[in-house]
């Protein structure tokens, strides 16, 4: 598979989430109203441990996110970087929470189609819209006062340097990166790059990585062999083979400090009431499933400021 056969797959995994998410906020394991004007209506549904382990990840980010602009008063940004389908803008401006910017960062292939749906939906665009500013929109990006998202690749900095600028980001303000599976699909070199770049330029920076961890054992090597088998290449997984390796990976580039839970660890500390909610949703047949799929993400927490230590779940 050629380079830009893989990046047709890994594009493909943004599909993939988004028709999970939408099966899980179907059956009700957190709320979403934009998710499916995103990704049609799927028939397919999926297990009840893949439900279970998208929901731990989504109300788990969101306390974080939650808590980063609570501690920031909003004066903030954020960055989502492969941010695919996702729809924390709405789901944040629809609680009331603001920030001073919210950029999103993927593949033109991706950015594309999400410009579409934002611009043929009334209520996604009301919530970019704003009274004294125009929206701007082209074939891959759509610049709102607020809201930014761009087409580009990760792996050139270069390009990335100029859409940050471009998305009127300040580098002086805290601002929170965040990276749901989306690492993993560049090499170590070129992600480091990345990180490095961010580091050195965002001196109040708290970055939040969801990603694969334990990727060693056999049941790490049939979650890459899957994925494999489906044209993506994972050639960043050097730094998912365990959470001291997800930590290592930021502080060797900068970051002043970095934490790293898998998400069996996190679903240990999501809020007791949600957790009795969502186990009556579905009957888990096998609980062996869920524990070798909660030690196998991980949720990384890494920061340039010590104030954002604190962001913790
Ligand atoms: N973060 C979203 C979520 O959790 O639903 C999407 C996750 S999806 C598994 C991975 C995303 O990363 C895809 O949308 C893909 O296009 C994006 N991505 C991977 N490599 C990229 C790169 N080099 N440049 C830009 N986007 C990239």
């Amino acid at each position: 598979i050629d380079s830009v056969g893989s990046d047709e797959a890994v594009i493909a995994t943004n599909d993939d989430a988004s028709s999970c998410k939408r099966c899980a906020v179907a059956l009700g394991y957190w709320s979403d109203r934009y998710i499916n004007y995103f990704i049609r209506s799927t028939t397919d549904r999926k297990a009840p441990e893949i439900n279970r382990g998208y929901f731990a990840r989504a109300v788990a980010i969101k306390i974080l996110v939650d808590k980063f602009i609570e501690v920031t008063n909003g004066n903030c940004q954020i960055v989502n970087i492969g941010a695919g389908f996702d729809t924390l803008y709405w789901r944040l401006g629809e609680e009331g929470k603001t920030v001073k910017g919210f950029v999103e960062f993927d593949f033109p292939g991706v950015t594309s189609r999400k410009c579409l749906y934002i611009q043929r939906t009334k209520q996604l665009l009301q919530a970019v819209s704003d009274e004294d500013y125009d929206v701007k929109l082209n074939r891959n990006n759509l610049h709102g006062h607020t809201y930014k998202l761009t087409g580009v690749d990760l792996r050139n900095l270069t390009d990335v340097e100029a859409k940050v600028k471009e998305s009127d980001l300040q580098y002086s303000l805290p601002t929170l990166f965040l990276a749901e599976c989306v690492l993993v699909y560049i090499s170590i070199q070129k992600s480091s790059q990345l990180l490095k770049w961010i580091a050195e330029k965002f001196k109040s920076a708290l970055f939040i990585n969801y990603e694969m961890v334990n990727l060693g054992d056999r049941f790490g090597e049939v979650m890459l062999s899957n994925l494999r088998t489906r044209g993506c290449d994972l050639v960043g997984s050097e730094a998912c083979q365990s959470t001291e390796t997800q930590r290592r990976r930021f502080l060797d580039y900068g970051w002043v400090g970095a934490d790293s839970c898998d998400m069996m660890g996190v679903w240990a500390r999501l809020p007791p009431e949600e957790i009795a909610r969502v186990t009556q949703i579905e009957l888990l047949d096998e609980q062996e499933l869920l524990s070798q799929l909660f030690t196998h993400y991980a949720i990384t927490t890494a920061w340039t400021d010590h104030r954002w230590s604190e962001v913790q779940l």
